[in-house]
């Protein structure tokens, strides 16, 4: 697709420093040369999904591993994600009579950001950061943390895994789902952050239907808090597909940012291509946001609104971990629909990292901060996540405000 510039003349941030250049041209080649991971009919039936969520007519539950590991992408891990969100989906329905919109955090999300390049770990000294099993390994060894570029097409053979998981004949029915209407609420869409350019530009395929382009990694594609630059490669790199896509937005959000990022990414495409993922925090929420909210005005008739009441909510537990407090997430979800409310548009839903493992990474109580054998069960390759139990809790808040 010669048109496409995908942003390669645009600064790219957080990107790795590959070890190897002559091995990362051959994992693009290669990357470029593969099937695509979704269909483009499949991410436009995500939009059409996502479009009931910007009318009020369904909630989106949005979830999944801070970063996902490979280890995970077979067919028993990838099954009990999805009946994990199926179960959240099930719970919005039951406690508020909306439909919901299931989107996994799933089958790709394999490359984080981070806020700094290196990390001191105890008895090992400096080394790079873990950026995700896309480019390293979180073993505190200085081999383990190099940015190895065949990773990139671990990643997709790790996608495909947990796609074919989640696309197996029956995987709806196993949750109770039986007719064809439940079977569509029951389907779970993949999304991730589109963060590694290098992954997800040689993944770009035609659109043949719609014409034009789609990103083939996911159905829905997000850009982080620390890419979303107006004048970066990320975004103008999602200008360019077809795909539902987020952007995240922290307090640090400008209300002409979000005014420009509606233009250049829902103008003149149908409702739900856009969707704007607040992640203020508790505080920050009721008194950033509304300027926001206004700023999208004219298109709020097109963009979800989601609500990420993670990100903004980082604690550090005594141990030095760090933690999240659910009664400051629930605040945050509460504020934020008040707000939305407040500016006659439609709260569209939660984007949560969670698992259904028994994990204690978030705590329940801001007590339990101080408390060193707090979170006896802490397996995270990156942020906290809410264990079943915890992510009920906050789906049930919101579903009960809806
Ligand atoms: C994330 O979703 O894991 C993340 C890094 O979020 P944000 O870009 O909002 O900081
Ligand atoms: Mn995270």
């Amino acid at each position: 697709m010669p048109s496409l510039t995908l942003g390669t003349e645009r600064a790219a941030a957080q990107q790795p420093q590959w070890e190897d250049a002559e091995e990362l041209a051959l994992a693009v080649k290669e990357l470029a040369s593969r099937p695509e991971l979704v269909k483009a009919s499949d991410c436009h039936a995500l939009r059409r999904r996502l479009e009931q969520a910007v009318h009020g007519a369904a909630f989106v539950v949005q979830g999944g591993d801070c970063a996902e590991r490979f280890a995970d992408s077979s067919l028993r891990p990838v099954l009990g994600k999805a009946d994990q969100l199926r179960r959240l989906g099930a719970l919005v329905q039951r406690v508020s009579g909306r439909e919901s919109v299931l989107v996994g955090r799933l089958a790709g999300q394999y490359a984080k950001p981070r806020s700094s390049p290196t990390e001191t770990v105890a008895g090992h000294g400096e080394l790079p950061v873990y950026r995700g099993d896309a480019v390293n390994a979180p073993e505190p060894h200085p081999e383990a943390r190099r940015a190895d570029p065949r990773r990139l097409l671990h990643a997709y053979d790790h996608a495909l895994e947990a796609l074919q998981a989640l696309r197996q004949p029956g995987a709806e029915v196993r949750t109770g789902a039986g007719d064809q209407a439940d079977e569509e609420s029951a389907a779970v869409f993949t999304s991730h952050e589109a963060l590694l350019m290098d992954f997800e530009r040689p993944l770009v395929r035609e659109d043949r239907n719609a014409g034009g382009s789609y990103g083939s990694s996911a159905h829905m594609l997000w850009i982080g808090e620390r890419t979303r630059q107006l004048d970066g490669a990320h975004v103008h790199f999602a200008e360019q597909l077809n795909n539902p896509v987020g952007i995240k937005l922290g307090p640090s959000a400008d209300p002409a940012e979000v005014r420009e990022l509606c233009e250049r990414l829902a103008k003149g495409r149908p409702a739900g291509r856009l969707t704007l993922i607040s992640r203020m925090g508790r505080a920050a929420v009721t008194e950033r946001l509304p300027r926001l909210v206004e700023a999208a005005g004219p298109y709020s008739g097109r963009v979800v609104w989601l609500c990420d009441p993670m990100h903004g909510n980082t604690v550090p537990h005594v141990s030095g971990l760090k933690s999240r407090v659910l009664a400051d997430m629930s605040e945050e979800i509460r504020g934020f629909f008040a707000v939305l409310r407040t500016h006659g548009a439609h709260p569209g839903g939660l984007h949560l990292e969670l698992t259904p493992d028994t994990v204690t990474e978030c705590v329940n109580e801001r007590v339990q901060l101080d408390e060193p054998d707090s979170l006896p069960r802490y397996e995270s390759a990156c942020d906290p996540r809410l264990n079943a139990e915890q992510a009920e809790e906050l789906v049930t808040v919101a579903a009960e405000l809806l």
